[in-house]
Order: C-alpha cells, then sequence, then structure tokens
C-alpha cells in the first residue's frame, strides 16, 4: 500500500514536444528493495530519470518520496527528500580531487540521518579510498562510477536512482559495485537500477518494470526473472535482445 512506498510514481507523462515520450508510468519501490527498469534503446529510461532529477519537468502525474510530494521540487532540493540521483554520465566535477567531491556532498546531506561518512565510504570502496587526492577526471570509469555512487551515498539518500551503472566497465568491477548495492538494499535502502542489460538486471533485482515506447509494458514480479528470460517473445518485443 501507498504507505509502505519509498518512491511512488503516479500516471507520470513528460516529454521534450509532441507527443509525449512518458505515457503515463506507474512505479513503486518499497524500503529495501532493489527494483530494475528495463527497455531498449529509446524506450525513455533517460528521459524518466531526467524527469526523476528534477531536470525535465512532469507535464502530469506525480513523484512521491517517502509521503512527500515531489513532482514539482527543484532538482537542488530533492536530496533533501532523500533522493539521490547516479547519471549515467556520473557528473563530477573533473578538476576537482575525488575529496573534494566527496566532500562537497557531505556538506549538501548534512541536513539528512548519518548512515555514511568518508571513512564507511573507503570500507565499501577501497579502490576510492586510494585515488582520494586524484582530480575526477583522471580516473577510470570503474573508479568514477565508485565516485559517483560514493558520492550519492554522501546525500544520506533513502532511495538511489542508478542510472546504467555498468555501461563501459569490465564485468569484475560491475560485480563489485552490484556486491555493494546488494548490501546498500539490506540495510533498509532503496535502489531503481535502470538498465539496458538484461542479464545485469536480473542478476541483481528482486523485480523490474519493463519500459516500450514510454509506457510500463510488463512487470517482472518477484521470482519473475526466469520465466521471463526464458519467454523469448517477450525479451525480443520488449528489448530487442535474445
Ligand atoms: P537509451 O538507452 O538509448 O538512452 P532511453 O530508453 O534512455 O534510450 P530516451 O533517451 O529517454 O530513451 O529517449 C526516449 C525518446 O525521447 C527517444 O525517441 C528520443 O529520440 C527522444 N528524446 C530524447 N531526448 C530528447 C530531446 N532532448 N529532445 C527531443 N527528443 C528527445
Amino acid at each position: 500500500w501507498e504507505f509502505d512506498a519509498m518512491l511512488t510514481v503516479s500516471n507520470l507523462t513528460a516529454g521534450y514536444g509532441v507527443p509525449n515520450i512518458l505515457q503515463g508510468l506507474d512505479i513503486t519501490v518499497r524500503p529495501g528493495e532493489m527494483v530494475g527498469l528495463v527497455g531498449a534503446n529509446g524506450a525513455g529510461k533517460t528521459t524518466l530519470v531526467r524527469v526523476l532529477a528534477g531536470l525535465l519537468p512532469a507535464r502530469g502525474g506525480s513523484i512521491t518520496i517517502n509521503g512527500s510530494d515531489t513532482t514539482n521540487v527543484p532538482a537542488h532540493a530533492r536530496p533533501k527528500l532523500g533522493l539521490a540521483i547516479v547519471l549515467e554520465n556520473r557528473n563530477l566535477f573533473g578538476e576537482l580531487t575525488v575529496a573534494e567531491n566527496l566532500r562537497l556532498a557531505e556538506r549538501a546531506g548534512a541536513n539528512r540521518p548519518k548512515k555514511f561518512d568518508i571513512p564507511r565510504i573507503v570500507e565499501m570502496f577501497p579502490a576510492v579510498g586510494e585515488k582520494m587526492a586524484v582530480r575526477c577526471d583522471l580516473l577510470s570509469g570503474g573508479q568514477q562510477q565508485m565516485v559517483a555512487i560514493a558520492r550519492a551515498l554522501l546525500l544520506q539518500p533513502d532511495v538511489v536512482i542508478m542510472d546504467e551503472p555498468s555501461t563501459g566497465l569490465a564485468p569484475k568491477v560491475v560485480k563489485a559495485i552490484l556486491e555493494v548495492l546488494r548490501g546498500l538494499c539490506s540495510e533498509g535502502m532503496s535502489i531503481v537500477l535502470i538498465e539496458q542489460n538484461i542479464g545485469i538486471a536480473s542478476s541483481v533485482t528482486q523485480r523490474a518494470y519493463v519500459l516500450s515506447t514510454g509506457r510500463i509494458v510488463h512487470h517482472v514480479a518477484d521470482g519473475g526473472w526466469p520465466a521471463f528470460l526464458h519467454d523469448p517473445h517477450l525479451v525480443s518485443r520488449y528489448l530487442g535482445q535474445h
């Protein structure tokens, strides 16, 4: 029921011109869940991330975080409500060091109940600890992704939206990152994992929404991944994969 939801997206519409790209999305995420959002190229995943982040306005419907209507809250104020977003391009301050990027996030999250500090982050991501004094634009893709996640956690969020965290990363690095995300969920954090790679999504999420041409066309329920993956019709129709 609504009361249990950490994130509720209700009949959400948005777009750039006419017609809308997002055509009335309904998504619910409860505390401690890792929920997938999968879909082929052009399905609208990035558009949804931009609306959740407050970078593109909703045209209709609503976004509720932890019981607060967030639909029209400006992007910079969303972290205060418990929402952190890790964008696909990672969006770090490249000319600042890792430590400087992390401290900025820590300050931005200072008004929220504290779950993460820099020592804990270093424990979770030892590779981040080794690069504290290095400029972010000199890091590898995997290191940048870890810093981007670390920065999101220092905002002390209740829900994290991860936009394609696996893009361009070696399988070993992806595995390490997913391991950390799983641990966070077991502590009650809610995560929305946006993924084009269905192998990754199905290995780590409990359930998932399938997005196609701006609509949720299918819901993979808890325990439903094996059946979904073995239905070639569903996979090829919605994801263009085999
Ligand atoms: P990908 O995985 O390729 O990023 P996606 O699922 O994230 O795909 P979106 O990037 O959200 O999909 O794109 C959804 C639709 O919106 C596409 O038809 C795209 O052409 C269109 N679109 C995206 N950005 C803009 C924009 N700035 N202006 C106009 N149309 C856009």
